[in-house]
């Protein structure tokens, strides 16, 4: 049996580029969209700088509608048809690779987690412990809150109808919620700012306080991961049970207990994987056809699924939103005062050139 005390972490590396890689185009979309919104305040008359598509990945619950609408009329809806793209490569990301998307490339997911390894040493400095782990009465509930966040959300969607939800698409509201998005940020309430702030010190002493009790995109990829054909497996033969593996799993999953990982907070990470010492004790495996996936190839099997999604959109020509940028300065005026359409009757629908009234 082959031993290694120090384990390399050859999958870690990758998987701190991969995050890096979006944290960078998410910094790159904002300050494009930020002078977008420049432009849009100027009444037309700063530069005009482009939407950045890429921006519709802050959109999921249209995205979703996006799909659902896509999925019920065959139609790819034109206000924000990035979002769909991106939403698609995410939730295939989940659907072959598990929770993937959150330990690879969401960047709340990536600050939460280096928000924890700072709440960790911290603690070991102060105290001389690691973080909190709620006790299990507590911890269980509280998991089940983002279920229960995204089941509003998902009633809500799937019970409209084909029609309902195109007349919804159509609107300004729909049109201009990544605009509102921004403004939510740049004209930060101080109710928001203090919910935020408690959110970011939960964060230090319990590790993956939002992802793991309140994110519902997080349930929604749950749920999806729970049909992933990948998971990790522990050969018990050559296991020593040095608990490193659960040690290292940010999800606090007992990997050292189990022999095949089921679970919902999966990500996919492969920490475990990387830390454990003894060869071909812990491997990603493909439970339906019984093979080994060489960690060397996860993270391009991981990105090219994103990647390829949204390279169809762009290829397809599915990517950039048709409505021309003098719909967004028209919009812009009333943004402020533009509330969430609640009855298909009073949604109001854009007309755009090549469409016609919806
Ligand atoms: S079980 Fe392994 S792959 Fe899954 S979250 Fe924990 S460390 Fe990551
Ligand atoms: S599977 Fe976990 S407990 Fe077993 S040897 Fe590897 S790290 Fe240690």
């Amino acid at each position: 049996m082959q031993i290694n005390k120090n384990p390399e972490k050859p999958v870690q590396n990758w998987r701190f580029l991969s995050q890096m890689l979006f944290v960078f185009l998410s910094v790159w979309i904002g300050i494009q969209f930020h002078f977008f919104v420049r432009w849009l305040q100027s009444g037309g008359m700063a530069p005009y700088v482009s939407r950045p598509a890429g921006v519709e990945g802050y959109l999921p619950i249209s995205s979703l509608m996006s799909l659902y609408y896509f999925v019920l009329s065959g139609n790819i809806h034109p206000f924000h048809p990035a979002g769909l793209f991106i939403f698609t490569g995410i939730v295939g990301m989940s659907l072959v690779f598990g929770k993937s998307f959150c330990s690879w490339a969401c960047p709340i997911g990536t600050i939460s987690e280096y928000i924890g390894e700072f709440g960790e040493k911290l603690m070991r400095k102060l105290f001389n412990r690691g973080t909190f782990n709620l006790p299990k009465f507590l911890d269980y509930p509280m998991r089940s809150l983002k279920y229960f966040i995204f089941a509003f959300f998902a009633y809500s969607i799937f019970s409209m109808s084909e029609r309902a939800l195109k007349l919804f698409l159509d609107t300004p509201y729909n049109l201009m919620a990544d605009v509102k998005l921004y403004q939510f940020f740049a004209d930060i309430s101080e109710f928001s700012l203090i919910v935020i702030s408690v959110l970011f010190v939960l964060s230090i002493f319990i590790r993956n306080f939002w992802c793991r009790y309140l994110c519902p995109y997080g349930a929604l990829l749950g749920i999806f991961s729970l049909l992933s054909p990948y998971k990790i497996k522990r050969n018990v033969k050559t296991c020593i049970d040095c608990g490193l593996c659960a040690q290292a799993c940010p999800q606090r999953i007992k990997v050292d207990k189990v022999t095949t990982v089921v679970s919902d907070e999966c990500t996919t990470c492969m920490s475990c994987v990387d830390a454990c010492p003894v060869a071909d004790t812990l491997f990603l495996e493909n439970v339906v056809t019984k093979k080994r996936f060489n960690k060397k190839y996860i993270a391009i099997a991981i990105l090219g699924i994103y990647f390829a999604l949204v390279l169809i959109g762009m290829i397809s020509g599915h990517w950039h939103s048709k409505v021309p940028p003098k719909y967004y300065l028209e919009y812009y005026k009333d943004v402020r005062s533009m509330g969430h359409p609640t009855k298909p009757e009073d949604y109001k629908g854009i007309e755009i050139p090549g469409r016609g009234k919806k």
